[in-house]
């Protein structure tokens, strides 16, 4: 068996502790064909970090669990996720936040660090508090829903300076949402769609950056998926204003061209158009786009079926993030191997200030080759839009906190 630790001049310290590979006997020898005169090697990353995923407890549990959620997290190489506070309750204030960190305790097989809420319930009419819940929190965010009002976003933005926590915002302006559900572009017109609009998420986008600049607020901004909000975030870190931004891989892979008439290709914010897919991959090459979340967001069976006018916004990204990125955009020659794992494993941790620790990474066979399954998928959410699409790349086992937290099979 070859073995090797990914290096790189962005982790100069990372060195993962290994032992717990030779102490685990059981753990090699399933792999026969693997390991007996295989050309297959071996290789060690950092831990993933996902700062953004739906994890669905305290409230949602037959979508998904902390337990489940966590558990294809680490299936798909992470060690650290950040889980979004649309949940209910709402982790709006201490007791509520308290209700989910109990929840995590108990069910999290990895490193899962909760956002509060910006506003009392996401409704965006009364901050939350923010004081009590900042030594507790990763971040503060009303993922799932805009800030619609200027005076409110200064006034959450100027608390999140004071505190020096990041605020991550879902930018989307309910007021050029016209019933939209997917984007409004060819598709839509073609098959008689009512599309979101583009502005719809620039338009507050190139709000809060003024925002950030007047108010000094760490601003991250969440699942951006336009070209006009590639150019806006761009032009604003050319100007040195504290900004940074994600996107998801399905923003990168697809585009609305893509589209079916399925539940499986409905997320929020939508898949937009060949250009702004392409503008997006601008973003990745030139530092633009600092790092890639994958906005796991699970529901039911039920809840995906009924087409794309009626299921349920959102789709399940963990276990297929890596395996995709590297097919896609690796082997293709896009971007460097090193690249995606700065955008998967360092960039993250780096802008929200967590430490690469050397008891969490994770193992892959990056010569594997298989078909996306969701009958695989550990995850309780199956819906995906890249479900049968050939896949390079396995995870083998992932070790979080110095605990395995996947074997493969
Ligand atoms: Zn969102």
């Amino acid at each position: 068996m070859n073995l090797t630790v990914f290096k790189s001049h962005l982790y100069p310290d990372f060195t993962p502790d290994i032992s717990i590979l030779s102490k685990h006997s059981g753990l090699f020898p399933c792999h026969p064909e693997r390991s007996e005169g295989s050309h297959h090697s071996f290789i060690i990353f950092p831990g993933f970090c996902d700062v953004h995923v739906h994890f669905r407890e305290p409230g949602f549990s037959y979508k998904e669990t902390i337990l489940s959620g966590s558990r294809a997290a680490a299936r798909g190489g992470y060690t650290t996720v950040c889980a979004m506070p649309n949940l209910n309750p709402v982790p709006d204030s201490l007791p509520h936040l308290q209700e989910e960190l109990d929840l995590i305790r108990q069910g999290a097989c990895m490193q899962v660090l909760p956002y509060g809420a910006l506003t009392v319930g996401e409704l965006g009419r009364e901050g939350a508090d923010l004081e009590a819940m900042a030594p507790y929190v990763i971040a503060f965010s009303d993922d799932g829903k805009g800030v619609q009002s200027e005076a409110m976003m200064r006034s959450l933005m100027e608390r999140c300076a004071g505190l020096g926590k990041i605020l991550a915002a879902h930018c989307e302006d309910e007021s050029l949402l016209h019933g939209g559900y997917i984007h409004d572009g060819v598709y839509a017109a073609a098959h008689g769609h009512r599309g979101i609009s583009s502005e719809s998420e620039w338009g507050p986008i190139k709000r809060d950056i003024r925002l950030a600049r007047e108010t000094g607020c760490a601003y991250h901004i969440c699942h951006i998926s336009t070209k006009e909000s590639v150019a806006l975030v761009r032009q604003a870190k050319k100007e040195g204003i504290n900004v940074s931004c994600e996107t998801a891989p399905h923003y990168l892979l697809l585009c609305d061209e893509n589209l079916q008439e399925e539940g499986r290709f409905k997320m929020n914010p939508p898949l937009r158009s060949r250009a702004d897919r392409e503008a997006l991959l601008e973003g990745i090459l030139d530092g633009t786009i600092d790092m890639i979340a994958t906005d796991h967001a699970p529901h039911s069976a039920e809840e995906k079926a009924r087409g794309l006018e009626k299921s349920a916004f959102g789709i399940v990204g963990l276990e297929t993030a890596f395996p995709l990125l590297y097919t896609e955009l690796v082997l293709k020659g896009i971007i460097t191997l090193e690249r995606l794992i700065e955008l998967m494993a360092v960039n993250p941790r780096r802008r929200f200030g967590l430490p690469l620790k050397n008891d969490d990474y994770t193992l892959w066979d990056l010569e594997a080759t298989y078909p996306i399954d969701p009958k695989d998928f550990l995850s309780e959410g199956k819906s995906t839009p890249f479900e049968g699409r050939l896949v390079q790349g396995k995870c083998l086992l992932t070790v979080a906190g110095g605990q395995i937290a996947y074997e493969g099979q």
